[in-house]
This record gives structure tokens, C-alpha cells and sequence, in this order.
């Protein structure tokens, strides 16, 4: 694991010695995360790396799971389309099961927090524990147009906390609490983000047998109907008609996402036929996505809706041209035609792949603008920074912080 020095090379000093003020100022108080799922998403990517990360620097930082059956995370599942704004029937049924949860939850987990961290909607009634400590929502959905029904059953647990934090500034919500814009990080030492020797990158594209014979373009993401991957496939198939090329579609699974397995049978029947295109079911291996991506001549994030969008941050960050859908967090990682090119519909993102495929050149420039706009804003340093000030804040009166 990296240690907060080993990040001087990338970001430079000052912003180490920073961290390592402000994190003097956090001495003597327990930072307690909980969320619902260890592997598979952006949330678990995220804590996975930045728990040690904080223990280096001596913050008692600690991460709980909830826990919750199929029954469950099918309702919270619906619940997280819902708020994206995708048209969802939920009932009083699927209501009265998460309560049900919740309760159980409430019963069998420790708080022991002086802040408690919360992640997404899953485990937000936790809230009923909150007893002197202090308590934030962080939203790592996109929730500029949520689903009413779902948002008002959310907003009676949502007000009672400290402060919520979001992802985008298009994300933000009235509400009675204070809130605060922190977008996501990745970590630039992490087996999914570190340089990898070619042999690594050889070895894992024969692992999974794909030569490397023409342009490879990618998409990896859990296989959900919001990554759009049968939109990929659509794609890449207007693509193939003008410049040869392979598609991998690669992913695994969260634990607390039961749609997977549907949506994985939905695009093996849209794939079914072509050689060219190679759908991988991965097994959590940070290792082989990292050479995946840098094996990729373009990388594609074809969401319909996207809370920040990770892949596209990861992609980036190896300097590769990444064409990805103008929705969600991705706008704040791509300015079009500068770090990325951003698209709408499937003849948008064939338009774009086949544009980079056809200019080498400019699609080098445009993956090189990509790491140093990662490298300035999208790093686990800058994500640490802006979590300790809310840490702070909390125990300050005023009402702005300006982060
Ligand atoms: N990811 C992974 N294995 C997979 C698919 C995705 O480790 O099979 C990782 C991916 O590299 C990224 C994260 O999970 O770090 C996905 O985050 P993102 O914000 O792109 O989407 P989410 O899944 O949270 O909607």
C-alpha cells in the first residue's frame, strides 16, 4: 500500500504538506464510513484506497458494511435508477421492505463514529442512531432530476443529517443542511491506476485472448442498463463498417446489484456472431482492468446516466482519448474536444470513435490534455483534502465553507 510520501512525485510537496496539517486537526476523533457493498462501483473503489490512505496519515478512519437481501438491494436498485430519473414503478411493497431492512440494520450495526460517513441511499436510515455525533449524507448519484416519490421518501432521512455532500454542482438540492460539491478521485498508485510493464499488459490480453491485431476499443463497467452496453455494441458496429476493429466489453458485479446477470445475457445475445467482440466477465482484478485500459487505442463511457463516472477518470489518467456521454459527472472530466470527446446518441459515439481512429495524433493529444486535467483535480489527494474540511467544518458555526 502507498504511503501519503509516495505521492510527492505525482502532485509535489506542497500539497502533501497540506494533508499532512490538516490531518494533525483531526487527531482524537473516529471517522466512521458505511456503505453496502466492499467490491464492485466507484464507492468501494473509492474507500478501498483511501482508507489506508488516511491511516497512514493517522486518521482513525474506518469503513462498516450494512447488510441486505436480494429482496433488498433489488428495491435499493430501483430506488438508485429512480433517482437517476429513469422511469421505475416503485411501490409501497418495495418501501415497507426497505424499512424492513433498515430496521434490522438499525439494531445490528455499531456506531461508534465521532463522524459518521454515509454513502448512498442504502444505509441512509442509519440515521436514527445519531445521538451527539455528527452525521454526512455523501450522494454519489447523479439526482438533478430524481424520481419525486423516491426523493421525498429519501429527504425525511436526508434532513436530519449535518451536512450531505454531492458529486456535481448540477447535483445539489434544496435542502435544510448544509451541503457540499466534492467530486470523486482515483489513485494514481493503485494496482487499477499505477504504470504497468508491457509484459503485465501482454500477458493479460492472452489471458483473455484477444490479439492485438487492430484498434481495440473499450468500455469496462458492471453490466447495467445505465452503462447503455447494448448502445456499445450498436456503436462499435457503425464503427466496423468503415475501420476494422475490436470491441471488449468488460465487467463484474457489485453485490448489492442484482441486474447484472440479466443485462449480461441481453448483451451476449446483441454480441452473438462477431469474433471481434470479446465480453469478459471479470473477476475483481484492479491488475487486469489497469492493462485492459492501456491495451485500448480508445476507451468508451457510453452511460445514460452517470453519477461521476470512474472509468472515464481512469482512462484519462493513462492518457488515453475517451469518448463518453455528455452526462452525468463525465462533462466535468471531459471538455470536448480538449480532454475527450463527448457524445449523445450512438451515431455521436461512432462519429467520435471513428474520428479518433482516423487521427492518431489528435487522439494522443487529446488523452495527454485528459491526464493533466486528472492530474490537477480527480486525484485521492485533492478527494482527502476536501473530506477533512467537511470534517472540520462539522464543528464549526459558520454557514459557508468555501472549499
Ligand atoms: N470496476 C471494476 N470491475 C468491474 C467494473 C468496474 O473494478 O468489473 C471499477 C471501475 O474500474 C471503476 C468502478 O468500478 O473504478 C466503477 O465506477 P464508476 O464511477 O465508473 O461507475 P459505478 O459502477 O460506480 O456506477
Amino acid at each position: 500500500m502507498a504511503k501519503i510520501g509516495d505521492y510527492i512525485p505525482i502532485v509535489g510537496e506542497g500539497v502533501v504538506n497540506d494533508l499532512k496539517l490538516l490531518s494533525g486537526k483531526l487527531k482524537g476523533k473516529v471517522i466512521q464510513n458505511i456503505n453496502s457493498t466492499s467490491v464492485g462501483g466507484g464507492v468501494a473503489e473509492i474507500l478501498s484506497h483511501m482508507m489506508p490512505l488516511m491511516k497512514d496519515m493517522d486518521i482513525d478512519a474506518r469503513w462498516d458494511l450494512i447488510k441486505g437481501g436480494e429482496q433488498f438491494f433489488g428495491v435499493t436498485k430501483k430506488f438508485h435508477n429512480a433517482l437517476h430519473g429513469m422511469p421505475e414503478s416503485v411501490t409501497e411493497k418495495d418501501f415497507e421492505i426497505f424499512t424492513e431492512t433498515s430496521k434490522k440494520n438499525i439494531e445490528e450495526v455499531n456506531i461508534y463514529g465521532d463522524v459518521v460517513f454515509i454513502h448512498d441511499p442504502q444505509p441512509i436510515a442509519l440515521i436514527d442512531k445519531k445521538a451527539g455525533n455528527k452525521w454526512i449524507w455523501r450522494c454519489h448519484i447523479d439526482v438533478s432530476a430524481p424520481d419525486q416519490k423516491v426523493w421525498e421518501f429519501l429527504r425525511g432521512f436526508i434532513d436530519r443529517y449535518d451536512s450531505a455532500v454531492f458529486s456535481a454542482p448540477a447535483f445539489s438540492q434544496k435542502l435544510p443542511i448544509r451541503q457540499f460539491l466534492i467530486a470523486p478521485s482515483i489513485d494514481p498508485l493503485s494496482d487499477k491506476n499505477r504504470d504497468l510493464p508491457q509484459e503485465v499488459i501482454d500477458a493479460v490480453m492472452a489471458k483473455y485472448g484477444i490479439p492485438n491485431d487492430k484498434p481495440i476499443i473499450t468500455q469496462i463497467s458492471r453490466f447495467d442498463r445505465l452503462k447503455d452496453p447494448v448502445g456499445v455494441i450498436k456503436a462499435y458496429k457503425q464503427v466496423k463498417t468503415y475501420n476494422d476493429c475490436r470491441l471488449v466489453l468488460a465487467g463484474g458485479g457489485a453485490s448489492d446489484d442484482p441486474e447484472g446477470l440479466q443485462v449480461l445475457n441481453e448483451v451476449r445475445e446483441a454480441a452473438s456472431g462477431d469474433p471481434d467482440i470479446h465480453i469478459l466477465l471479470l473477476a475483481q482484478n484492479d491488475t487486469e482492468i489497469n492493462a485492459l485500459q492501456r491495451a485500448s487505442t480508445v476507451i468508451l463511457q457510453k452511460s445514460i446516466k452517470e453519477g461521476f463516472g470512474l472509468t472515464v477518470t481512469e482512462a484519462l489518467w493513462k492518457a488515453k482519448p475517451v469518448v463518453a456521454s455528455n452526462v452525468g459527472g463525465i462533462p466535468s472530466q471531459i471538455a470536448h474536444k480538449y480532454s475527450g470527446l463527448l457524445c449523445h446518441s450512438i451515431d455521436g459515439a461512432s462519429f467520435a470513435i471513428k474520428q479518433l481512429l482516423n487521427s492518431p495524433d489528435y487522439a494522443k493529444k487529446l488523452g495527454e490534455n485528459g491526464r493533466e486535467h486528472v492530474r490537477n483535480n480527480f486525484l485521492i489527494t485533492r478527494h482527502i483534502r476536501d473530506y477533512m474540511l467537511v470534517f472540520l467544518s462539522l464543528y464549526h458555526k459558520e454557514d459557508i465553507v468555501y472549499l
